[in-house]
């Protein structure tokens, strides 16, 4: 076995650098310690699955790895930035360039089509409307999505749909692309479908993917998997996408 091709983690580069995360909810009796210390590095070209039982702190660390929620304590450095002491507009500039987000219930806009649902991040990042669109577009083509380019997203099925979100999130060439439970609403093979599409279409060698999911049957597509409990990360694995058969 040997570590080759598009696919692969091909350096040791940091791309997020979690050190001693603590995050609770709410005060007093009603209190909620949703992470307890979490130490985490994730590398430039690595597909690393959060996985852990409901409650156990996964969607709150893929928050504030994505920028939208701050931990109380402990730093983490994201593509060298560090959300926490950065002013809102500095944030919401920083996530819109560099973060591609990809949900369970796909969150594409009903009233806008395919085509526009996909050219918001660059919209949102500045880029005139004809480019934005033309970019969505081709996109969409490469994608075999371009015959669905001007259908709402209640048109499609949920696969197609999930594709247009990945689509979306790749749009504008982000260096992390954050997922959480991207399979969830999907049967086996559709979720299948995905995910192969988002190891082929999304992994770069100067990008990181975090995927959160409790879906056993996605954890082939993950370089690493860390596990979660209660709060902490308990154990570290490889994944098996990463190994090649020479
Ligand atoms: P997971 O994604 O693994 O299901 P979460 O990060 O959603 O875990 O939740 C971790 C803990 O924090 C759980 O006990 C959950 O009930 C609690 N929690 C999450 N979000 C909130 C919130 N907005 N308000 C209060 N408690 C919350």
């Amino acid at each position: 076995m040997k570590l080759t091709g598009r696919n692969s983690v091909e350096s040791n580069r940091i791309a997020i650098s979690c050190r001693g995360l603590m995050k609770s909810y709410g005060t007093g009796d009603a209190q909620t310690l949703a992470l307890r210390g979490v130490d985490l590095d994730i590398r430039y070209g690595e597909l690393l699955m959060l996985v852990g039982p409901s409650g156990s702190g996964k969607t709150t660390l893929l928050s504030i790895i994505a920028g939208i929620l701050d931990q109380d304590a402990g730093q983490c450095l994201v593509l060298d930035h560090d959300f926490k002491h950065m002013n809102a507009t500095d944030r919401a500039r920083v996530r819109g360039l560099s973060v591609g987000f990809v949900f369970q219930t796909f969150n594409l806009l009903p009233s806008l089509t395919v085509a526009e649902n996909v050219a918001v991040p660059l919209l949102i990042n500045g880029m005139p409307r004809k480019e934005a669109a033309a970019r969505a577009r081709g996109l969409l083509d490469s994608f075999g999505l371009g015959g669905r380019a001007e259908a709402l997203p209640a048109q499609l099925s949920g696969g197609q749909q999930q594709r247009v979100a990945i689509a979306r999130a790749l749009v504008h060439e982000p260096k992390l692309i954050v997922c959480d439970e991207p399979t969830s609403n999907l049967d086996h093979a559709t979720g299948h479908h995905a995910m192969e599409m988002l190891r082929r279409e999304a992994q770069a060698p100067d990008r990181a993917l975090v995927v959160v999911t409790h879906d056993a049957r996605i954890f082939e597509f993950a370089d690493r998997i860390a596990h979660m409990d209660d709060g902490r990360i308990v154990e570290v694995s490889s994944g098996t996408a990463q190994e090649t058969p020479q």
